[in-house]
């Protein structure tokens, strides 16, 4: 049997060849990441149920024809995606004052924002995915306008989708980020959804108690951040409160 092809490994997931021109295999690993990498840690099952509840949502945006790169899940780690070219920014979607907004603008975590606040980040480790303005954007060539529409459409779509899935299971969605790519069509480019969606780029709180469920718990040392992850699979009702971990339970690895 051939060895698969490596084509890019991330913090959190590693891109393969995928069994057709213009597909990749996209495999969701364990580790976590915070602060640009400064700390790390291992997290059992934790790749396991982002790769569930990033299926879940991505083939529901599909469902609606918001268009995503996800084909089909593979096995428990891998799922097929569809190959884009990758727009180098970080679209985030907030609903509610929280993070690195609160910090900048002084804005109290939890406070409501008066409507959905969209922002660009320029995807650069180095520079640490530095905020830009769409000024930035058109000026350095990181994508169209058309582009940058079809982003916000985009954003605003899946804020709309993901908001009414979480409230359905008493989780509030206070912000998110999400990647796109551009795909050829013809004499037609077309923007699409990329990367993954999950706990790992949400934040998620429960709506009554506020406790969070999302990637927080774990840079902020909160607690055991499988059982935050399980806690939104199993809302979602896509896996069992134990499921995604090893028989031994979890560990986490600094
Ligand atoms: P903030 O700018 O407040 O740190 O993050 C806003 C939202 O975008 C949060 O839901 C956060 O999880 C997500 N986000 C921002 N940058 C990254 C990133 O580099 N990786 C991931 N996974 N999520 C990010």
């Amino acid at each position: 049997m051939a060895r698969r092809r490596l084509v890019y490994e991330g913090k959190a997931k590693i891109l393969y060849e995928g069994p057709e021109p213009g597909t990749y295999i996209q495999y969701f690993k364990d580790d976590a990441t915070a602060n640009n990498a400064e700390k790390h840690g291992v997290i059992d099952g934790k790749g396991v149920l982002n790769n569930r509840i990033s299926e879940h949502i991505m083939s529901g945006l599909n469902a609606i024809g918001v268009p995503t790169h996800f084909m089909r899940r593979l096995n428990m780690r891998e799922q097929l995606i569809r190959a884009c070219e990758i727009i180098p920014l970080e679209v985030v979607v907030r609903n509610v004052a929280a993070g690195s907004l609160s910090k900048r603008l002084g804005i109290e975590e939890g406070t409501p924002l008066p409507r959905p606040i969209i922002e660009f980040y320029y995807k650069d480790d180095k520079l640490g995915d530095p905020m830009v303005t769409e000024e930035h954007v058109a000026a350095f060539n990181w994508a169209s306008q058309q582009d940058v529409d079809d982003i916000i459409s985009l954003a605003l779509r899946v804020n709309d989708f993901l908001s009414g899935m979480m409230l359905g299971v008493g989780i509030k969605l206070v912000d998110f980020k999400i990647e796109c790519g551009r795909v050829y069509e013809g004499d037609f480019t077309r923007v699409i959804v990329a990367d993954e969606i999950s706990p790992d780029s949400c934040r998620l709180w429960d709506a009554k108690t506020g406790r969070k469920l999302d990637k927080d718990v774990f840079r902020r040392d909160l607690g055991d951040l499988a059982d935050a992850y399980t806690e939104v699979a199993s809302r979602l009702g896509i896996m069992p409160r134990n499921g995604g971990r090893a028989a031994a339970g979890p560990k986490l690895v600094h």
